[in-house]
C-alpha cells in the first residue's frame, strides 16, 4: 500500500542519511540509496496529499553535532540526479520551457567531485569562515580545520568579498594510504574517500585534520563586493582560478544537451584515471540571469542537475574462497579477490552467497571474474570471463567439514545452505556472542567484536550466560582496560537484563527470526515459557510467521542446550517477559480507530491489546480520536482523519508503540 511504502522509504532514507551524513559510515551504496529516493519522490508526486514537510525529499543532508553551528547567509542546496540520458534530455526540455520562448541555453559541465560541500567566506580577500553544508540552512563552523587544507587560500589575489562553495575531498592515493595505516593499527577503516574526507575535516582536533591529506575544488561563487564579477558560471570558474582557488580543470561549456551527453560518456571511463573520486557530472545552466529565472525547489536548483555514473563493474582474479561461519552456524562462501580499486574503495572480498550460486556461475579459483556493487556495500561476483584456461581449473566443491571445528557439516531439507551444528564450535560461538551483545541484539554498549574475542581468549566467556556472570574485575584482565571502562562494560551488560522479551528473542540468533518476527512472537506470547511451549500449528498460523519460521523456532527450543541456556539466563536475572508498562502509559486514556486490514494480527486482537493497555477503541472518527491506525486498503476513515487532523499511524508505527518499552 502506498502510504506504507512511503513510510518505509522515509524511514529507510532517514536511517541511511544518519549513517551517511552524521556517522560517515554508510551501509548501502549510493545507487541503492538514489533508487529509494527516486521512488519516494515519484510516489509523493503521484500522491501529493501524502507529501509531508518532514519528508527527506523536502530537505538537504543533515547537521552533525560536535562543532559550533552556523546559520548560512545564503542557503545551500542539494542536486537532483539521474542515471539516465533520456531523463537528462527531459530536464533540458523543462529548463527551456521555463525560459523565454526559443531559448537554447548553454550548459556548463563539471565533474561531480565525491566529497563534502563547504561554504567559504572571504572578506576583503581574507578567509574568515568555513562552514559545512549541514542541512543547507545551518552547518558546522569548521574554520580552523579548513585553515589546515593547503588548497584553501587564506588570502586571495584580489581584495574582494564573496562566498565560495566547493568540495573538500581526499585523493584516492591518500585514502588508500590512510586506510593501510588504520589497518596496521587495528582501527576501523573508512568505506571510501568521501567518508575519509568527511571524517577528517570534521575532527574536533584540527591537528588531526592537518595530518590528513585533504584538498579543495571551488565550483561556485556568490559575489558580495567584487568589481569585474562575471555573469555566467563558466567564466566564474575561470575567475575563481585567477584569484587563487583550485578549480577542476575538466570543465566544458556545451551549447546543447548532445554535447553534455558526450561529456558524460567520455568521463564515465576516463574518471578511473583520476586521483580523486567522482560520482557523476554536474550540469548547470550557464547564464546567471537564466539561473535566477529558473529558481529552486525545496531541495535543489532547477537550473542544475547531476548525471550520476552507473554502478561500476570491474574484472579481477578470484584467488580463493573462504568459508565464513555465521551466528546460526550457516557457512557462506566468500570470494577472495586480487585487490582492485573500484566504486570508491579497494575491494578484496565479494559475496558468493552459497554453493548453488558457485555452481551456477561455475566459478573456479584462478578465474577472471566480474564483480559489481549491488544492493550492499559488499560487492558480488556476477560472472566469469573465459580467459581460455577456465576449464583447466578445478571445479569448486562444497566443504564437508566445518572450517573452524572440523565437525561434519549438515544441510537442511529444501535449503541450499550448509550448517555446522556443533554447539561448541569456536567461530560460531564467537559470532553468536558478538551478535548477542551487538546493538541489534541486547545492545551491550562498549562490548564489541574485539572485547568479545578478548573475553573468549581469556577464558572468561564461553556461553551467553557467562556474559552475565562477569564481574567488574574480570574486565581488568583484558589488555588496555582500566577501572573506569571495566565498570562501564560491567554496567552495560547488567542493564540489558531488563530488556523486553522481543530483544532477547532477537539476540538468541534463532534461524529466520529477525527483529520484526521477534516482536510479533513476544507480543503474541508475552513470556518465554509460553513461546517455548507453543504448538507447531498455532505458531505457523500466526500472521507473518508461516511454516519455515515456525519450524526454526520449534527446532531451537527443542534443543535441550538452548532450554538450559534460557533457564541459566533466567536464574541470572534476565527478564523473560514482554514488559509493556511503558506502552501502557503511552496508550492510557487514548482513543483508537482502526481501518483496513492489519498484516500482523486480526483487528479484534489489536483492539484487545489496546484495551488491555488502558486505551479505548471506537469505530467512528471524530475530533476526539487520538489515533487512526491504518492497515491495508483503508476505508473513508483515512480521508476523514486527514481532514480533522487526527494523528495517523501506519501499522509499523502502531506496532512500535505497543513495543515502546524496548
Ligand atoms: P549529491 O552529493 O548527490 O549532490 C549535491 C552535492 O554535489 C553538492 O552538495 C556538492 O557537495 C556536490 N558537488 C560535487 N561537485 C560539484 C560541482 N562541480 N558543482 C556543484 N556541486 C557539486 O547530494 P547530497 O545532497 O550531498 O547527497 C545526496 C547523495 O548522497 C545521494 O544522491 C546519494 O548518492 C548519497 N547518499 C548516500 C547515502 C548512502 O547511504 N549510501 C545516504 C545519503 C546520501
Amino acid at each position: 500500500m502506498v502510504i506504507e511504502r512511503i513510510q518505509f522509504l522515509k524511514d529507510e532514507i532517514n536511517k541511511h542519511n544518519y549513517l551517511y551524513y552524521v556517522k560517515d559510515d554508510p551501509s548501502i551504496d549510493d545507487y541503492t540509496y538514489d533508487r529509494m529516493f527516486a521512488e519516494l519522490k515519484r510516489l509523493e508526486e503521484e500522491n501529493p496529499e501524502l507529501k509531508t514537510p518532514d519528508s527527506p525529499t523536502q530537505r538537504v543532508g543533515s547537521i552533525s553535532e560536535g562543532h559550533g553551528q552556523y546559520h548560512h547567509k545564503y542557503r545551500l542546496y542539494s542536486l537532483d540526479n539521474t542515471y539516465d540520458e533520456y531523463e537528462l534530455s527531459k530536464w533540458y526540455e523543462r529548463v527551456k520551457k521555463d525560459l523565454p520562448e526559443g531559448s537554447e541555453p548553454a550548459l556548463d559541465c563539471e565533474l561531480k567531485i565525491d566529497g563534502l560541500a563547504m561554504a567559504l567566506t572571504y572578506e576583503h580577500g581574507v578567509f574568515v569562515r568555513g562552514v559545512t553544508r549541514g542541512d543547507g540552512v545551518v552547518g558546522e563552523d569548521i574554520t580552523n580545520n579548513l585553515k589546515t587544507v593547503k588548497t584553501i587560500p587564506l588570502k586571495l589575489f584580489e581584495d574582494v568579498s564573496l562566498e565560495v562553495r566547493g568540495e573538500i575531498y581526499m585523493p584516492k592515493s591518500s585514502f588508500l594510504k590512510l586506510n593501510e595505516e588504520f589497518e596496521a593499527k587495528g582501527e576501523k577503516k573508512f568505506a571510501n574517500p568521501r567518508n575519509a574526507a568527511a571524517g577528517s575535516v570534521r575532527q574536533l582536533d584540527s591537528t588531526i585534520t592537518a595530518k590528513r591529506d585533504l584538498a579543495f575544488f571551488a565550483y561556485s561563487v556568490i559575489f558580495e563586493d567584487a568589481p569585474n564579477a562575471p555573469d555566467n558560471q563558466y567564466e566564474a570558474l575561470l575567475y575563481l582560478k585567477n584569484i587563487g582557488f583550485n578549480v577542476n580543470p575538466n570543465i566544458r561549456l556545451c551549447k546543447d544537451i548532445k554535447g553534455v551527453i558526450a561529456y558524460c560518456n567520455e568521463w564515465e571511463n576516463k574518471r578511473n584515471n583520476l586521483d580523486y573520486a567522482t560520482d557523476g557530472v554536474v550540469i548547470k545552466v550557464n547564464e546567471f540571469a537564466n539561473q535566477t529565472t529558473l529558481g529552486y525547489t525545496a531541495r535543489a536548483p532547477k537550473w542544475a542537475t547531476a548525471f550520476k555514473f552507473p554502478p561500476e563493474e570491474v574484472q579481477t582474479t578470484l584467488v580463493g574462497i573462504e568459508q565464513s561461519l555465521g551466528k546460526t552456524g550457516a557457512i557462506t562462501p566468500v570470494a577472495l579477490l586480487e585487490p582492485v580499486f573500484f566504486a570508491g574503495s579497494t575491494v578484496s572480498r565479494a559475496s558468493l552467497y552459497n554453493y548453488d550460486e558457485i555452481g551456477r556461475l561455475d566459478v573456479r579459483i584462478g578465474d577472471t571474474v566480474v564483480i559489481k556493487k549491488a544492493a550492499e556495500i559488499i560487492p558480488k561476483v556476477v560472472k566469469v570471463i573465459d580467459d581460455g584456461h577456465h576449464y583447466e581449473r578445478e571445479i569448486v566443491t562444497p566443504p564437508v567439514y566445518c572450517p573452524s571445528c572440523q565437525s561434519l557439516l549438515t544441510s537442511k531439507p529444501n535449503e541450499v545452505g550448509l550448517y555446522c551444528t556443533n554447539s561448541e564450535c569456536k567461530a560460531q560461538t564467537l559470532a553468536k556472542l558478538e551478535f548477542f551483545a551487538s546493538n541489534n541484539g541486547m545492545d551491550m554498549s562498549g562490548i564489541g567484536e574485539s572485547v568479545i574475542r578478548a573475553l573468549y581468549n581469556n577464558n572468561l566467556v564461553r556461553t551467553i550466560p557467562d556474559l552475565y556472570r562477569l564481574e567488574e574485575k574480570d574486565f581488568l584482565q583484558l589488555e588496555g582496560v582500566r577501572e573506569k571502562s571495566a565498570k562501564n562494560m560491567y554496567e552495560a551488560i547488567q542493564k540489558t537484563k531488563n530488556n523486553p522479551l522481543s530483544k532477547l528473542i532477537t539476540a538468541l540468533s534463532i534461524r529466520n527470526v529477525g527483529k520484526e518476527t521477534a516482536e510479533l512472537l513476544a507480543l503474541e506470547y508475552g513470556n518465554i515459557d509460553s513461546l517455548m511451549n507453543a504448538g507447531s500449528v498455532e505458531l505457523a498460523e500466526m500472521p507473518n510467521i508461516g511454516r519455515i519460521i515456525a519450524d526454526s523456532v520449534l527446532d531451537y527450543f527443542r534443543d535441550i542446550n538452548n532450554r538450559l541456556m534460557i533457564s541459566e539466563l533466567r536464574e541470572l536475572g534476565v527478564n523473560m517477559k514482554q514488559n509493556t508498562a511503558a506502552a501502557s502509559d503511552e496508550l492510557k486514556g487514548k482513543t483508537f480507530v482502526l481501518t483496513g486490514t492489519l498484516k500482523s494480527m486480526p483487528r479484534e486482537k489489536a483492539e484487545g491489546i489496546i484495551k488491555s493497555m488502558g486505551g479505548k477503541t471506537t469505530s467512528a472518527i471524530s475530533k476526539k480520536t487520538s489515533y487512526l491506525v491504518v492497515g491495508e486498503n483503508p476505508g473513508s476513515k483515512l480521508d476523514k482523519a486527514q481532514k480533522l487532523g487526527v494523528m495517523i499511524l501506519t501499522e509499523d508505527e502502531f506496532m512500535s508503540m505497543l513495543n515502546i518499552a524496548q
